[in-house]
């Protein structure tokens, strides 16, 4: 076969299992004016949506009748339309816990040894034993995939026959292949750009409602969320949309943000939900912390989005750009030096801002998260941000001030403040240690200080004492 053809037929393979993203790449995502074609599909999966689950309840009630008080119970959870995975009504029956260790799995029953038997004259055991054999099939149920609920057949002293048992590592083979290739589409769908049914039906109704006007496409795609480009509807009674909006999907893919956790775990104003949550629900909290850090920032004046609305993990905001084309990142434009250095004297006034003014430190500020619009620059991506008392708040701090002052002396600016000059203006603290080891150890036996009058007096500390505010930096 030739390079050509073999090159041919894949992108016909890949076009038929991502039209979607064909679509979305082609014209706009989702408009007012192709809502006529769009919405069949889109009706017709919520209807069957709304009837798996209706199936789904008739199953559950099905299975409650069945048990009833019985101490066996029967589960009919393979036959589930709605999978677990993809249904929201398994939120709240899957808290966020550690599974590393089950308190309640019994010990495993002891095998008989290698030679096939134990024991002498009358009392021989062998391995074809029915009872021994029966308890060892129960034990390698074990084995099944971990999506396939065997239930507690050790804690039961449930034997097995051989036959039974085989019946049902046959079924877990065929369900875990099912399952990983459900799996499969589903991580597919969000790797090419395209959202899930799920939020694909959020952004719909947004449209329908006539709060969007069309969502054009995907601006940028990364780890922990996509972002689109839409144009505002009409206004409703109690907002004004913005003619250009970015949306801002955090993604539902849980894996990117496990290792996310110490930003948001330690922040007061979420910790006593954090331990309540599941992993689904703390990305929404993702949209949610971004949504109050940005009208905190919008209220202190800070050039950054406008929040729209808040749907579930989907965050709607001022576009920062025009006609389509976002703002560059402060990385990808190229400034003279003059504007280099009013960016530099503007994001000094911003963190001190942010800092005072809004009690909070970005903790992701780079030449990434400051795009370039209108002569001066605006703050984005702020999900992560913190409060200057957070346990790392302080570290977070003084990581954004390394970051934006080599970003600065590298770009030419002579007036750019070192990363230890900077941390000290944005906090007001006069921390004066004269090289990098020592200073972050001051930092750090500052936030225990902070961590020990939270043992001590149950709360933190209102701010890091200072010797008064920080001065004021202008050009
Ligand atoms: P991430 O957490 O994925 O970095 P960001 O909030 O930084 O998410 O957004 C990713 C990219 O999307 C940004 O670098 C920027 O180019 C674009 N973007 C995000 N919000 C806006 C906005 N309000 N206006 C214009 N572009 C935006
Ligand atoms: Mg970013």
């Amino acid at each position: 076969m030739s390079e050509q053809l073999a090159k041919e037929l894949q992108l016909e393979e890949e076009n038929a299992a991502f039209p979607e993203v064909v679509a979305a790449a082609e014209g706009p995502f989702i408009t007012g004016e192709n809502i006529d074609t769009s919405s069949d599909l889109m009706l017709a999966q919520m209807l069957q949506m709304e009837f798996d689950r209706e199936y789904d309840a008739q199953l559950r009630r099905e299975e409650k009748k069945i048990n009833g008080d019985s101490k066996v119970s029967i589960s009919f959870e393979n036959y589930r339309k709605v999978h677990p995975y993809d249904s929201d009504s398994s939120e709240d029956e899957v808290d966020w816990q550690d599974t590393r260790h089950d308190p309640y799995r019994a010990d495993k029953p002891t095998t008989t040894p290698r030679r096939g038997f134990i024991g002498k004259g009358k009392d021989i055991t062998t391995k074809h034993d029915e009872v021994v054999c029966g308890r060892k099939n129960t034990a390698r149920m074990e084995n099944f995939a971990p999506e396939f609920q065997v239930g507690d057949g050790i804690g039961m002293d449930l034997k097995l026959s051989n036959q039974v048992f085989n019946a049902l590592k046959q079924h877990a083979y065929s369900e875990e292949r099912r399952s990983a290739r459900l799996h499969e589409k589903k991580e597919h769908s969000t790797a090419e750009k395209a959202v899930d049914p799920k939020t694909r039906l959020l952004l719909y109704k947004m449209v329908n409602s006539g709060m969007l006007e069309t969502i054009t496409g995907c601006i940028s795609t990364g780890k922990e969320s996509v972002v689109f480009h839409a144009y505002g509807g009409s206004a409703t009674e109690d907002k004004v949309i913005p003619p250009e909006c970015a949306i801002k999907v955090f993604k539902t893919t849980l894996n990117e943000f496990k290792n996310r956790d110490k930003y948001i775990k330690d922040d007061y104003r979420f910790k006593d939900r954090f331990s309540k949550l599941n992993p689904r629900k703390i990305i929404r909290m993702w949209a949610e912390k971004e949504m109050h850090n940005l009208t905190r920032m919008q209220n202190a004046g800070i050039p950054c989005p406008q929040v729209v609305i808040l749907k579930k993990h989907v965050l709607v905001m001022s576009f920062i750009g025009q006609d389509q084309v976002p703002a560059p990142k402060l990385k990808d434009v190229t400034l003279s030096s003059e504007d280099m250095k009013k960016a530099y004297y503007q994001i000094l006034n911003m963190m001190q801002q942010l800092y005072r003014e809004c009690n909070l430190v970005h903790a992701d500020l780079s030449e990434y998260n400051m795009l370039w619009h209108d002569g001066k620059v605006w703050l984005i991506d702020v999900s992560q941000s913190v409060e200057p008392t957070h346990p790392h708040g302080l570290e977070f701090l003084f990581r954004d001030c390394r970051n934006v002052s080599q970003f600065f002396q590298k770009g030419g600016v002579a007036e750019a403040l070192n990363e230890r000059e900077l941390f000290n203006a944005v906090s007001g603290l006069n921390i004066t240690a004269d090289n990098e080891v020592d200073f972050q150890a001051e930092i750090e036996a500052l936030e225990k200080m902070n961590e020990d009058h939270v043992q001590n007096h149950g709360k933190k500390l209102s701010t890091f004492s200072s010797d008064g505010d920080p001065p004021i930096y202008d050009e």
